[in-house]
């Protein structure tokens, strides 16, 4: 019996093969497109960080930290983690920089940066993902959130998705919240018997979580529960109320959505999140928020910051599942068929050639017949065979078919590569 073992992608792990990466790119090119136009500099941050950062960064009592963060120790013995998001790292990176002493908002993105988050797989949920993330560091006027915003509205519009709302939200500051959270928490007591044991928890530990619970005895209660924007103070509620100005100014549509809190700890005043109205999976497809106490909770001096993330992956299934076009690259412009142990060395040299001339091509397959190669030509959608056999060799030439034309013609080998790059347009 053999013993080999079948190795697989681990679960919640993908491989994104090429019939998919046209959607990738595109998408990709998108984001990248709109971020530029918006004046933002691209960054990339390692994968490994500093276990301490996201504790720091993310906050302690959070999923993210208490169960899904992947972490490692090294042979140095040093607690490090696989990033489950960026932020944090941004943050690090502009410290670490000194990108304080650069005019403020420093704007940043970073484009299908992977994350790791060890949560149950399911559709849209993997463990290894990717993200576009953007970040406006250094300014705390309400105007750098609705650039944010409206900078990830604008990527959706651009990639023709046309399903999707904002929903956006104030969670106040430090002066203001801890008035929300206790009203929030003095409610709860009064509806211990309708909750469920996990929001039992939440309300010690989590309290702003209790309102994104997703049982359905719970739902009643959220929707009474009080609301933030009721206890927002004068600059919050004035913060807020320039934000719903801006954004109605630019014409960006959005949804006050006063359930809205989002998973991670460092989030104050704004709050946003992208979903898509399609039904099934995942409907989160972005989200970030406004998050003025992170930079000095690592370490510097009090220092504002707005962001957000969208997930590749999501955005990828909803152009698939809406049926959008991607503009798919052209076929390579020539196949090359060759015959005969002599045609396969003049074939791979041929080939090499044509690279360097700038013209794509796809060399035939040792050993298969004239017949097979051709089909094999015709499936891929290329413009041209060259057939090179026994005779061709000898001759110096190559046979030169036009697919679309249906003729042939001879073409010495050397000049066929300027042949060809002259046809190109
Ligand atoms: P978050 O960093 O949790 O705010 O997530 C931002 C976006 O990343 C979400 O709206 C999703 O689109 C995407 N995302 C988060 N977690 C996952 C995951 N486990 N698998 C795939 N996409 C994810």
């Amino acid at each position: 019996m053999s013993n080999k073992r079948k190795y697989r992608a681990l679960r919640g792990t993908v491989d994104v093969l090429p019939d998919i990466q046209p959607q990738w790119h595109h998408v990709r090119e998108v984001m990248i497109s709109v971020c530029e136009r918006y004046g933002y500099g691209q960054i990339n941050t390692p994968i490994l960080e500093d276990y301490n950062l996201f504790v720091r960064g993310v906050g302690e009592v959070t999923d993210i930290v208490e169960k899904e963060m992947y972490v490692i120790k090294d042979k140095g013995g040093d607690e490090l983690a696989l990033r489950p998001e960026a932020t944090a790292s941004f943050c690090r990176a502009y410290l670490e920089h000194g990108m304080r002493n650069k005019p403020q908002p420093v704007r940043l993105f970073a484009v299908m940066a992977p994350m790791f988050r060890y949560s149950r797989p399911q559709a849209g949920r993997l463990r290894q993902f990717h993200q576009l993330n953007v970040e406006a560091i250094g300014d705390q006027d309400p105007i750098t959130d609705a650039e944010i915003i409206g900078l990830c509205w604008q990527i959706f519009h651009e990639l023709g998705l046309s399903d999707i709302t904002i929903q956006l939200n104030s969670i106040g500051d430090g002066e203001c919240r801890p008035n929300y959270v206790h009203a929030l928490q003095s409610y709860y007591e009064q509806q211990l018997s309708q909750i469920c044991v996990d929001c039992k928890k939440r309300m010690e530990r989590n309290p702003l979580r209790l309102l994104d619970c997703k049982e359905s005895r719970c739902q009643p209660v959220i929707e009474a529960a009080p609301r933030s924007t009721t206890y927002l103070c004068g600059n919050c509620e004035n913060h807020f109320s320039h934000l719903t100005k801006c954004l109605n100014e630019m014409a960006v549509p959005f949804k006050l959505e006063h359930r809205l809190v989002r998973g991670l700890d460092y989030y104050t005043r704004t709050v946003f999140e992208v979903q898509t109205l399609a039904e099934g999976g995942q409907n989160a497809l972005g989200g970030g928020g406004r998050y003025d106490g992170l930079i000095e909770e690592l370490g510097g001096t009090s220092t504002p910051g707005m962001g957000f993330a969208i997930g590749i992956e999501r955005v990828i299934i909803n152009l698939i599942r809406q049926g959008i076009e991607i503009p798919k690259p052209p076929p390579p412009q020539i196949f090359i068929a060759h015959i005969g142990p002599n045609a396969k060395i003049s074939a791979v040299a041929l080939s090499t050639n044509l690279v360097r001339s700038g013209v794509a091509n796809i060399l035939g397959p040792a050993g298969k017949s004239l017949k097979g190669q051709l089909r094999q030509a015709g499936n891929i959608g290329v413009s041209y065979v060259a057939i090179i056999g026994e005779e061709e060799t000898r001759r110096n030439i190559v046979t030169l078919r036009d697919m679309t034309q249906h003729d042939q013609i001879e073409v010495p080998i050397d000049y066929l590569p300027q042949h060809l790059s002259s046809k190109q347009t």
